[in-house]
Formats: structure tokens, sequence, C-alpha cells
């Protein structure tokens, strides 16, 4: 059983209503648990079970749902403390995030965070988990299977539309559509389908 750690930061993933906001990282985690196969904090239907926890993102004891738009140098550094505290308990961190300064944030936190053992994963949708059809569930159990499946991976990535990308290398290419991240001077170092199909050449050495 491997443990992956989901770090709740807010973004449209999270949001719900008229007009949208966040929800609070623990109605963000119930809707997640009446998802098909996500009861419990358990992926389900996997050969080996992936336990994962979400998390509320706090600075300084106070919790924070933000719109990545808000975010700034010192929410880098706020993400990396807190999942740097959690990083011995856990076997994969994802950290759930606003799209428009996903890349930023990804890129600081593969600095922030050098000599990984584990993978760290952002990811986020173009449509909430709370709307009908959305691309925040195949978003969200994409990058927790990535994170508690693949022990090669030891790096920060962005995950996003069945595309696993370098962090430091993604950029968003696009507002609307769910293909809405790139890394256009690296190829995917996965792309997920009926199966992950994992491109082991190109990862960072552990
Ligand atoms: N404004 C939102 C954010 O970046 C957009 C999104 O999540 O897609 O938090």
């Amino acid at each position: 059983m491997s443990n992956v750690y989901v770090l709740y930061t807010g973004g449209t993933i999270g949001c719900i209503g008229k007009p949208l906001a966040p929800m609070p990282a623990s109605q963000f985690a119930q809707l997640v648990a009446s998802m098909p196969g996500l009861a419990q904090g358990q992926v389900a239907g996997l050969d080996v079970p992936i336990q994962f926890t979400i998390e509320p993102y706090t600075v300084g004891g106070q919790v924070q749902t933000l719109d990545s738009s808000n975010m700034n140098p010192a929410d880098w550094v706020n993400i990396a403390i807190q999942l740097a505290a959690n990083y011995a308990k856990y076997d994969g961190f994802v950290v759930l995030h606003g799209t428009d300064t996903m890349g930023f944030t990804a890129s600081a936190l593969s600095f922030l965070l050098q000599g990984l053992s584990k993978p760290v994963i952002l990811t986020g949708s173009q449509i909430p988990l709370s709307s009908t059809l959305n691309d925040a569930l195949p978003n969200l159990v994409g990058a927790i299977t990535l994170a508690g499946k693949q022990p090669a991976l030891a790096e920060v990535c962005i995950y996003f539309d069945s595309l696993l990308l370098r962090g430091n290398r993604a950029v968003k290419v696009n507002a609307n559509q769910f293909a809405a991240f790139n890394s256009p001077n690296y190829p995917p170092l996965a792309t997920v389908g009926t199966i992950p199909t994992v491109n082991t050449a190109l990862l960072l050495p552990i």
C-alpha cells in the first residue's frame, strides 16, 4: 500500500456555486470521497492499493484556499515547507493548484525541493470537480496514481490531461481546452491512456 499526501491549495478544481468560489478542503475531500472508486481515501481497483489524504494549505496555522492568481513567492516557499514537513510520512505528493500560475509554482518547487526521492505532482482542472462534465476527476486520479505507483519518479511535475510534464518546463498553453499544459522544449515524462507509459530515460535520476 502506498500513501499519497494531497495538498489542496484551491483553484478551479475545488470551486462550486455561482459565482464559482473555492470549497474548503474538508468539503472538497467529501466530494472526492463521493466519486466512484475514491471512497475512504483509497483509489480502488488497483493491484497495489493507494491510500491518499487531502489536507488544506496552511500559512502560519491559518487555512488558505487560493485562486492561484493571488499566489506569490511566499506561497511557493510555504507549499515547499508543508511538503517537506510531511515528506518522510508519505510515498508521493500531489498539489492541487489553480492553473493560472501552476507553471510558476511547479518551477519554483523544483528548485526549492532538490534531491527528491519521491514524486511531487501538481494538478488542477479547467472545470471544477463539482461540475458534471469535468476534467478534474481524471486529472486528480491520474496525479494520485502516478504519485503512488511510480517509484522511479522523483521530481516536481505537472500532470494535466493525460500528460506528465517536467515542472520547470511546463507552461499553460490554453485557457479553455482540457489540454491546458505543455512543455514545448522537453517531451512528456509520461502519458496516461489505458496504462501509464513512462519515458524512464527522461526522468531525473534518484
Ligand atoms: N483562476 C484559477 C486559478 O488559477 C483558474 C484555474 O484554476 O484554472 O486559480
